[in-house]
């Protein structure tokens, strides 16, 4: 039953902190590119970008910004 309740409070913190939650999501979606992520790391990442427009934004921007570097190697 106490269980419940911090699984309760972890997620209103969640709500009410989103600064804080961004910058832990945005350390995931580095750690995606390198394909380090776990199952409930990548659902809590997903779940986070459907609500998150700051943070689509800045997957978008890391998708860009490998596929530069990419086309960069390619020319070497
Ligand atoms: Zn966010």
């Amino acid at each position: 039953m106490s269980d419940e309740c911090n699984t309760k409070a972890d997620h209103g913190e969640q709500m009410t902190h989103p600064k804080g939650h961004c910058y832990k999501v945005s350390q995931l979606i580095t750690l995606k590119k390198d394909g380090r992520l776990t199952w409930i790391e990548q659902l809590m990442l997903s779940t986070h970008l459907v609500m998150c427009k700051k943070c689509r934004q800045f997957t978008k921007n890391v998708d860009e910004m490998s596929a530069m570097m990419r086309s960069f190697n390619r020319q070497d």
